[in-house]
């Protein structure tokens, strides 16, 4: 099978390489298109270090194409959207429910091979069923959706709440979706105007550009009608976002953090603690995917116009210089 592989950092090449085989409990799924995004970028260029060669990718939807001894589902020919992610199953966290906190957790197209290649092995129960009727590129996004969710949920959105997006990027721009199919109004704030017209498209009340001179303080106010919004999901993953979302939160309200920001983060905790603002951490998902696939096929959550750009997976050197213009929001690759 041809795959991308990463030798090390930005030494990244499409070979021929032995097709997988799918080991007990496992299943080999031909890629029919994967999404490229951030975090493929700081593996590639080496900011995230992996064990090489490595395939990277992990957003991807495909054809069940074997299964290993022991697999009764997904079944072969199955369409299949995969959660990249597979925790130990026997740790006091997996126990309780919470695998995404799993210490000993494998990330796909991390920790071990991932779908920029034709053919990829994973575990029979990372395979969530397709909806029929919705299209591969459609589900694309399942997993990033998924992440806001649960972020969503986290932040236990209410129908009529006033609420903000930080951040235009994909997170961003489906976050906005999810907390309108609860029924929330939101304003939608990012450091740059770029993307705040698609923001107002796929449903975001009101767009602020936070680079502007207006204090976000007021512009949360104004969109609130009282002293703030009550609930901010972050999705920026920057310093800045996060003292965005805290300045746009009224006293009482919540901050729901999706992004990971690695620079440190100073938070004026006088504030916090003064206007009780809940900060809740939101780490990718745990049972969002069936949720995430349902809200595409119900057009709850539209994930074409976040597709700029195609390329097959020859091109990926391409893709990933693309990934960084800013014209680009989300890459679809296809093998
Ligand atoms: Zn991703
Ligand atoms: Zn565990």
């Amino acid at each position: 099978m041809k795959a991308a592989i990463l030798h090390g950092p930005r030494s990244l090449r499409v070979e021929a390489s032995p097709a997988p085989t799918p080991a007990a409990g496992e299943a080999l799924v031909r890629v029919a298109v994967a999404g490229l995004c951030g975090t493929d970028y700081s593996i590639f260029s080496g900011e995230r270090p992996v064990g090489y060669p490595r395939v990277m990718g992990h957003e991807f939807v495909g054809y069940v194409e074997a299964v290993g001894a022991g697999v009764t589902a997904p079944r072969v020919g199955d369409r299949v959207a995969v959660e990249p992610n597979y925790s130990c199953g026997a740790c006091p966290l997996c126990r309780e429910g919470n695998r995404n906190l799993c210490l000993t957790r494998t990330a796909i197209g991390i920790d071990v091979d991932g779908c920029f290649a034709e053919l990829v092995r994973v575990p029979a129960q990372c395979c969530w069923p397709a909806p029929a009727g919705v299209a591969d590129e459609d589900l694309m996004v399942t997993e990033p959706l998924a992440v806001v969710v649960r972020a969503a949920a986290r932040a236990q959105v209410r129908s009529g709440e006033a609420t903000a997006v930080v951040g235009a990027g994909t997170l961003g721009l489906l976050a906005l979706q999810v907390l309108r199919a609860h029924g929330a109004r939101v304003l939608a704030v990012s450091r740059s105007a770029r993307r705040l017209a698609l923001a107002r498209e796929l449903g975001a009340e009101a767009t602020y550009a936070s680079a502007e001179t207006a204090s976000l303080e007021d512009v949360g106010r104004e969109f609130s009608r009282r002293e703030g919004v009550d609930c901010v999901v972050e999705t920026a993953g920057t310093a800045e976002a996060v003292a965005d979302a805290l300045r746009l939160v009224r006293p009482g309200g919540r901050v729901v953090l999706t992004g990971l920001p690695h620079e440190p983060t100073p938070v004026r905790f006088f504030s916090v603690v003064r206007r009780e603002i809940s900060i809740l951490g939101s780490m990718i998902y745990q049972d969002e995917f069936a949720e995430a696939m349902r809200l595409v096929a119900a057009g709850q959550v539209r994930t074409r116009p976040l597709i700029t750009h195609h390329f097959a997976l020859h091109e990926i050197e391409r893709a990933f210089a693309v990934h960084r213009e800013p014209s680009s929001i989300k890459i679809a690759l296809t093998p």
